[in-house]
């Protein structure tokens, strides 16, 4: 069983575009935070969210002036 899950995702930039893949850490469970974009340096806001039931989390990035 792996405790320490993470998991390597393939999102893409809300700022440039470009495609990102951050580690994502999912035993912090339901959270927001920022990291900046490996590309073009711009502040993306990473939103994890309980997707209920099975406690898998949905991972969205959004822009800071959304
Ligand atoms: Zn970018």
């Amino acid at each position: 069983m792996n405790e320490y899950n993470q998991e390597e995702l393939a999102l893409f930039c809300p700022y440039c575009g470009e495609s990102i893949r951050p580690l994502i850490d999912y035993s912090a469970g339901a959270q927001e935070y920022y990291e900046d974009c490996s590309v073009c340096c711009a502040p993306i806001l990473f939103s994890l969210t309980d997707r209920g039931g099975d406690g898998a989390l949905k991972v969205e990035v959004r822009r800071d002036d959304e």
